[in-house]
């Protein structure tokens, strides 16, 4: 008698259309995941604030303009080379809050415990919150604790909302990017995704690679300090770079040429992504952001973003065009140019 192909864990790497049920995409923060938030989240609560599609909201209060974002963080494991679940949870609406142009100030945040969890893992995952609050120059002002039954979530989650004040005379947003501007990138791409790989031992091969995860708001007010003419800031995490320029895109009804070349990406990450059949384009960092900004302040906001700690690799990787409005193109290595597309699937699940 013929063995039955055994097909369980085989795994669709890009799912076809998943109408009746959550599946995995739809967290991955591409196609899906803006599938569903036009079609469950956009329908339900839609105004004119949440239609601007940016990471976090622009809001105004008796004058004072305000960017306010939540985030929840479900990464596995709690801990891996260059931060854990607590610093990502801080840095990464820290930085959502930062790329409107303003200064985060205030932090809440949400626990979700699993029965057994050992205090001591939460202590450290707390204390590691407030080194990161520390370095932002944040406070963490309120917060909310549940605990569920042993095997209904994974450790811990964390859900942090983060308010911050946009700096004056700042005019930031995914919809700014004009014909003629510049695509700046920070520094070296993918270093998240894999570090957090190397953890849980999908690498097969150890790698020296760390998480980037760090707080971006000093490197934004001393971009802002040198020039306020910065039209666009994002950062580019799930997804990966691909992805957000991708939204860029979108939302600003113009095309982003980028160049493969002056994309950086460490050899050990690259490495890893060959092995693994990734490409680096669309593997998540925590502490990286594009910036789009107009030719004539390119130079002086590249000095300024060298001059810092995690800016200091920064690099212009493309341009901004309106040939094919809405699309991303790339020229590659070898010269020929091609489309660079939204993650469709997903590819990294639990990497934030
Ligand atoms: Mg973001």
């Amino acid at each position: 008698m013929d063995t039955p192909l055994n097909i369980e864990g085989a795994v669709c790497p890009v799912p076809l259309t998943h109408n009746e049920q959550i599946v995995m995409g739809h967290g991955s923060g591409g196609k899906m995941s803006h599938d569903l938030i036009r079609k469950t989240f956009l329908a339900a609560f839609d105004n004119s604030i949440l239609r601007t599609g940016d990471d976090a909201a622009p809001i105004a209060v008796n004058g004072t303009r305000l960017a306010i974002s939540t985030d929840s963080h479900v990464v596995t494991p709690l801990f891996f080379p260059g931060g854990d679940i607590g610093k990502l949870a801080v840095c990464g609406t820290v930085n959502d809050v930062a790329m409107l142009g303003a200064r985060p100030l205030y932090l809440t945040a949400g626990f979700i415990l699993e029965e057994g969890l050992p205090i001591e893992t939460l202590q450290r995952v707390v204390e590691s919150m407030s080194a990161a609050a520390k370095e932002a120059g944040i406070q963490i002002v309120a917060g909310d604790t549940k605990v569920v039954e042993k095997g209904k979530v994974d450790g811990l989650y964390i859900n942090t909302t983060g308010i911050g004040e946009i700096l004056p005379n700042v005019n930031i947003g995914g919809a700014q990017a004009k014909p003629g501007d510049v695509v700046i990138l920070s520094g070296s791409i993918g270093d998240h995704g894999i570090a957090v790989l190397g953890a849980r031992g999908e690498l097969g091969f150890t790698s020296a690679i760390q998480s980037d995860v760090a707080p971006l708001n000093h490197l934004i007010e001393a971009m802002l300090e040198a020039d306020k003419n910065i039209h666009v800031l994002r950062d580019p995490t799930r997804g990966g770079l691909a992805t957000t320029i991708n939204e860029i895109a979108a939302q600003s009804k113009v095309a982003i040429h980028l160049n493969e070349q002056s994309i950086p990406v460490k050899p050990a990450v690259n490495a890893a992504c060959e092995m693994l059949g990734f490409d680096p384009l669309y593997v998540a960092n925590e502490g990286k952001l594009i910036a789009i900004v107009p030719p004539e302040s390119a130079d002086k906001i590249l000095t300024a973003m060298r001059s810092t700690k995690y800016g200091e690799d920064a690099v212009v990787i493309g341009e901004v065009k309106e040939d094919v409005r809405g699309r991303v193109l790339m020229k590659t290595a070898i010269g020929t140019t091609r489309v660079v597309d939204m993650l469709a699937g997903e590819m990294l699940p639990r990497i934030c």
